[in-house]
């Protein structure tokens, strides 16, 4: 056995927890996630079947771990060992063709979660070095500026100039005491700088105390995408001592997908402790202050818009809600697409897949899904997608289907649907 299948072998093994046995055991290889897993979908290739993307872990266990399994080893009986060929050959179905979904498991008559089990086996993976070439290229551009695209201080603090510019309203950093610490992807401070904007006019007319930290931005973490549990840990530390050093009593989790998984559910089982603050969604707190009635709603959007899901946040997040009340109030013509909520597909870009242009062709024909969904709507205008990394998704994916429909996140949405907003305004 070489080092490197030795290694990934290793921590297979290490992380088929009771949980994970209890699936490998559990599955009736009925098939009916292939049916939910929008990559079988998109490609008819049945080695895009939910489960077999997790065959090298599962072999590992029944040769290794398994009951009987040195009993059925010595009689010859046990499944062979995995081999550098074959990992090397199944990096691509875990790295490119899961975006940690979770939909296959609502399919799944035995409830196996085959989403946290492919993250088990991309630690596998990590350890062996067997990780795609654009997620190692992101934690490199981590370790230098703490961002996966490699945004700084310098270019966020240019961002919060214009939207100061344009809203009229002062953007603190670094303020000690304040109530909220908001953090960001990426992908927005340079993709969609508006969602600065945004937070400055909600949180203004709220009258909460918020800031934003010169050490602590960004709120993705790719150690979790990649599968190293060290490197999510680091990287989660500098949120949690930027957070704790400016004693704030929440963290906000931006509109992203993973980030907010990472932070609010992984995060204390990663960092050993709870945290001395609260992890919050922005949803969650701009549900909270309009039911509070501190950002009342004003006259509607009337264009016909639809709503993605982000599979992190709704079907893995549990805010399933608490967008379509704020798009109901935000707008006068609010249609669901087929399979929204809990059912609804993935953009084909989470769990990383963006981050890695070797999964760019797939990604793209898993997004004919979403393009299907979209089109299924009569008179559709615009898109509200509140992730981030889905928005950019979406974009692509528009060229290539050529769509013309809007796409906005929630925060503009909402703080663009103020009541009063023209006076209030700066
Ligand atoms: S979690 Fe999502 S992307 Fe991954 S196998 Fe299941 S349905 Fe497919
Ligand atoms: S649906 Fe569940 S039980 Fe059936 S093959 Fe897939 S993982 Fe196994």
């Amino acid at each position: 056995m070489s080092n490197i299948t030795e290694t990934a072998v290793e921590k297979f093994l290490e992380h088929t927890d009771s949980e994970a046995a209890s699936f490998f055991e559990a599955c009736v290889k009925c098939g009916q996630c292939a049916e939910a897993c929008h990559f079988h979908l998109a490609t008819g290739d049945p080695r895009q079947t939910p489960i077999y993307k997790l065959r090298p872990m599962e072999r590992a266990y029944k040769r290794d771990k398994a009951p009987f399994s040195s009993l059925k080893k010595m009689l010859g009986l046990a499944p062979k060992p995995v081999t550098e060929a074959e990992l090397k050959e199944w990096e691509e179905l875990v790295y490119d063709s899961c975006n940690m979904c979770g939909r296959c498991t609502l399919a799944c008559p035995m409830g196996i979660d085959i989403a946290g089990t492919i993250r088990k086996m991309r630690e596998g993976y990590s350890a062996a070095g067997l990780v795609p070439e654009g997620l190692q290229r992101s934690a490199e551009f981590v370790k230098k500026t703490s961002s996966p695209m490699g945004v700084t201080i310098k270019a966020l603090k240019a961002q919060i100039a214009h939207q100061e510019k344009a809203t009229g309203i002062k953007i603190e950093v670094d303020k000690k005491g304040a109530d909220y610490m908001c953090t960001f992807s990426s992908m927005e401070i340079m993709g969609y700088p508006e969602v600065l904007g945004a937070y400055a006019k909600l949180f203004k007319r709220a009258g909460l105390s918020w800031t934003i930290s010169s050490v602590a931005y960004e709120a993705t973490n790719v150690g979790v995408q990649i599968g190293s549990a060290p490197m999510a840990k680091e990287i989660l530390e500098r949120v949690v001592d930027a957070a704790e050093a400016l004693n704030v009593k929440y963290v906000i989790s931006p509109e992203c997908g993973h980030a907010y998984g990472a932070i609010r559910w992984a995060g204390p089982n990663l960092m050993g402790r709870q945290f001395k603050f609260e992890v919050v969604h922005i949803i969650e707190v701009i549900d909270k202050l309009r039911r509070e009635g501190r950002i009342p709603a004003g006259k509607k959007d009337d264009r016909r818009m639809t709503l993605h899901d982000p599979c992190q946040i709704i079907r893995r997040g549990g805010l399933l809600k608490e967008p379509r009340k704020l798009l109901n109030e935000s707008c006068s013509d609010f249609v669901e697409m087929k399979y929204a909520g809990l059912s609804n597909f993935c953009c084909g870009g989470g769990g990383g897949v963006s981050a890695n242009p070797r999964a760019d062709e797939l990604k793209t024909k898993a997004f004919s899904l979403k393009a299907e969904q979209l089109n299924g709507v009569e008179g559709l205008e615009a898109v509200v997608v509140p992730c981030g990394n889905c928005r950019a998704v979406f974009e692509d994916g528009f060229d290539e289907y050529e769509l013309d429909f809007e796409v906005l996140g929630l925060s503009e949405l909402v703080a663009g649907t103020l009541a009063g907003d023209d006076q209030k305004q700066g």
